[in-house]
């Protein structure tokens, strides 16, 4: 039987898996979530013995069982080949006492590529499947690496387009590079004069804008979503938790059934909503530690209850994680009030109109296995360079938010559990904050330079991605207000 998909705000509106990965949304602006969230077909003996997309097709089937086994093997397949840069596709990787999970080593060097890389194959396949005759038009709002992860999966990818607003001035020199440079003739890319909670809440008003699915449908358009709100993201990002777990056992690094902690540096919520639904599926996990930046939101809200977006929004060095409103946490909030539409629906209402809500002492019991803490500017500098000095090895920024407050958890606690630091982006990505956390004097390089030293010091190859843009040109020059996003949108689709 196939497992149907509700929206968080309405217990009433059920699809299936392609449907949801079409629509992105729920109609009531609520999240799809699985109506159960299955148990893992396999055990960790068999699944040690598998390929990353083997695990990847055991996982993902439990979800999109409206998928033939054929249709999902294409996906993956298309999905996991050689745009990436090993052949383990998510390697760990042991330093500085924990195991670092790199998800890095796709086209664009950031852990959005493990959803992007195959999400346009789940949404073309989902289209044919459900018989849309329109083209798909794609509407991200990006904070750095969703971007360029989308705009890389869906460039030239036939009967799509794809429109990405960014934070202009709130991405790194890198990034935006990466992004403006994005060839396809379907690809579009635009600054907005704001940040990126303002991008987001640009793009979910113009996916609820009724007047204008409709002008678009009679034009052949319809929009979806590759933001982490798309399930379709949220199903291929718990596979490396899996992987990583069946590798860990494989290496004899821990015993059958041995529980390991997960650390997330985390903004919207999308990768440790995955390895907590890779816990709910039976994989043993034990605590989710919740890494945030100076963006503390989520800390606040796990040791409150509290979520209060009411407050100034901080320019990192960790921009991927700049964000006060973490939108996968709904589908959390929906699960620890006990799968209540209602509720939830009461308490983003509260989010939407005040800015924040309070859950009950009956839904905080229920975050038992989650611990969030934050790491400051300053302590994410000093441990990128102490983790330099004593391994050799480099983190990026991101990475280096999860390793200070997996060691502030550890100073907490005393719990000793291995554990698997995600690391998200390459160092490549964000080499002027990596650089200048190791030597202040790295700061008079330029970008380029500094990726040439940062090879060099690293002793590490410097990316594809990387050289791919020291030379490109300048494609997408647009830049508008956030009251102007809609025209822009309907400017590209030549929509009047
Ligand atoms: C997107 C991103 C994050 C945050 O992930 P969420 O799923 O939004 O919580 C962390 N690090 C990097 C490098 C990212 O690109």
């Amino acid at each position: 039987m196939d497992l149907l998909y509700k929206s968080t705000r309405n217990a009433n509106e059920t699809v299936t898996a392609s449907q949801a990965i079409l629509k992105g949304l729920a109609d009531d602006g609520g999240l799809f979530v699985p109506s159960s969230i299955p148990k893992l077909g396999a055990t960790v003996e068999e699944l040690s013995k598998m390929s990353y997309q083997e695990v990847a097709y055991t996982v993902m089937k439990e979800f999109l069982t409206d998928f033939t086994e054929d249709e999902l093997k294409a996906c993956i397949n298309n999905a996991y080949d050689s745009k990436f840069d090993t052949e383990e596709i998510a390697p760990l990787v042991k330093a500085d006492g924990a195991y670092y999970l790199e998800l890095f080593h796709g086209a664009t060097i950031a852990f959005k590529d493990m959803a992007l890389s195959i999400l346009p194959h789940l949404m073309t396949t989902s289209a044919k499947k459900n018989n849309v005759k329109n083209d798909i038009v794609i509407l991200t709002a990006t904070s750095g690496d969703t971007g360029k992860a989308a705009l890389a999966g869906f460039a030239d990818v036939k009967g799509t387009k794809i429109v990405v607003f960014y934070p202009k001035g709130g991405v790194s020199p890198i990034q935006e590079k990466q992004m403006v440079t994005q060839k396809g003739d379907n690809t579009f890319v635009v600054g907005i004069n704001g940040n990126f909670d303002q991008a987001q809440s640009g793009v979910k008003a113009i996916f609820g804008d009724k007047e204008l699915a409709k002008e678009m449908d009679d034009a052949g358009f319809q929009f979806s979503s590759a933001n982490s709100i798309n399930i379709g993201r949220l199903v291929p990002q718990i596979v490396y938790y899996v992987y990583a777990y069946a590798k860990l056992f494989a290496n004899g690094e821990i015993k059958k059934d041995e529980k390991i902690n997960v650390v997330v540096p985390t903004g919207n919520f999308g990768n440790i909503l995955a390895a907590y639904y890779a816990k709910n599926m039976g994989l043993p996990i034990a605590k989710l530690i919740c890494a945030s930046n100076d963006n503390k939101v989520l800390y606040d809200f796990f040791t409150t209850g509290t979520y209060d977006k009411n407050r100034q929004f901080v320019l990192t060095m960790s921009p991927s994680m700049d964000i006060l409103i973490s939108s996968n946490l709904e589908r959390l909030i929906y699960r620890i009030a006990g799968d209540d539409a209602e509720k939830n629906s009461e308490l983003m209402k509260k989010l939407n109109t005040e800015g924040k809500y309070d859950i009950t002492d009956d839904m905080k019991e229920k975050l038992a296995d989650f611990y969030g803490n934050y790491g400051t500017e300053a302590e994410t500098a000093k441990i990128i360079n102490e983790i330099y000095k004593e391994t050799g090895y480099i983190i990026d920024t991101h990475t280096a938010v999860a390793a200070v407050v997996y060691d502030k958890y550890k100073k907490e606690t005393n719990d000793d559990t291995k554990s698997v630091i995600a690391s998200t982006a390459s160092p490549f990505k964000f080499t002027r904050s990596v650089m200048t956390s190791i030597d202040k004097k790295y700061d008079e390089l330029g970008d380029f330079e500094l990726v040439d030293e940062l090879s060099k010091i690293g002793n590490v190859k410097v990316p594809n991605a990387i050289e791919e843009i020291r030379n490109a040109e300048v494609r997408h020059k647009t830049v508008c207000e956030v009251d102007d996003m809609k025209n822009t949108v309907k400017g590209f689709l030549g929509l009047k």
